[in-house]
C-alpha cells in the first residue's frame, strides 16, 4: 500500500506540479518568503472581528480570487496554516480560549455553490487553523451574488436574510460528545473575506436566537 500510494503521489506531483502561486518555485503552494510579501491588514474590526491581511494589497487579491474562483483548492488550507499563529494570538490566548471548548465555524456555501466549485474555501482554511475543531454546525440555502454585484451595503444585508440555519445535529452530537452546552461554548466564526462585516454580523444574530453567549463569539476572515 505503501509503494501504491508513493507511485500515486508521483504522478500526481508529475501532472500537477506543486509550485508556488506567486514565484512558482516548486514545492510550495505558498512559499514562506511570498507570504511574507503579503500585506497585514492594519484597520481594527468592529464585535471581535479579526482580519490577517489587508485585501486592498493586489498579491492578496491575487491568491485569494485564486483560492476561490480558480480551483487552487489546497492554497485555501495553505493561507489558513499561515493564519493560525495570528488567531492564537489575536483569539485563542488573548480570551483565553484554551482550556475551553471551542470550535472553529467556517461561514458554509449554499449546496448548490458547493457542488459548482467542488470546496468550501472557509472550511478548507478553517481546517488549515485548526482541523480538530473545525465543526460545520452553519448551514446556507441561499446564495448572495458576488460582493461586487451587489449595489450597496443595505441590499446586500438584505440578500443575507434568512440565509443561514443551524446544523443541529452536529451542534448536538458535539455538545453531548463533549459533555457540555451551549453557555459554554465558544465559537471562531471563519471566512475568506470580510468587508461590510454583513455575513458575521448575520451569523451572530443566528448564533444569538438559538442561545448563544453573544460575548463567546469571535470571527476571523483571512482578509480585510
Ligand atoms: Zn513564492
Amino acid at each position: 500500500m505503501y509503494y501504491f500510494d508513493k507511485f500515486i503521489k508521483s504522478v500526481t506531483d508529475s501532472l500537477f506540479p506543486v509550485r508556488c502561486a506567486m514565484c512558482k518555485r516548486d514545492e510550495f503552494l505558498l512559499c514562506p518568503n511570498c507570504e511574507k510579501l503579503l500585506k497585514t491588514n492594519s484597520n481594527t474590526l468592529p464585535d471581535k472581528t479579526y482580519a490577517k491581511y489587508s485585501y486592498k494589497d493586489l498579491t492578496t487579491k491575487n491568491i485569494l480570487f485564486k483560492l476561490k474562483y480558480k480551483h487552487h483548492k489546497n492554497l485555501s488550507e495553505v493561507m489558513g496554516k499561515y493564519s493560525s499563529d495570528f488567531v492564537k494570538e489575536n483569539i485563542i490566548n488573548k480570551y483565553n480560549l484554551q482550556n475551553k471548548n471551542y470550535i472553529l465555524v467556517p461561514i458554509p456555501l449554499s449546496s448548490r455553490r458547493l457542488k459548482e466549485r467542488g470546496y468550501n474555501q472557509a472550511e478548507l482554511i478553517s481546517c488549515g487553523i485548526d482541523r480538530e475543531r473545525t465543526l460545520n454546525i452553519l448551514t446556507r440555502y441561499k446564495d448572495t451574488h458576488r460582493l461586487k454585484d451587489a449595489k450597496n451595503i443595505d441590499e446586500r444585508h438584505l440578500e443575507l436574510a434568512n440565509s443561514f440555519d443551524i446544523n443541529k445535529e452536529e451542534l448536538y452530537e458535539y455538545l453531548n460528545k463533549n459533555n457540555t452546552d451551549l453557555n459554554n461554548l465558544y465559537v471562531i466564526l471563519i471566512d475568506d473575506i470580510t468587508t461590510t462585516g454583513a455575513t458575521f454580523y448575520k451569523c451572530k444574530n443566528l448564533l444569538q436566537g438559538h442561545g448563544f453567549d453573544d460575548n463567546k463569539i469571535f470571527c476571523f476572515a483571512l482578509a480585510h
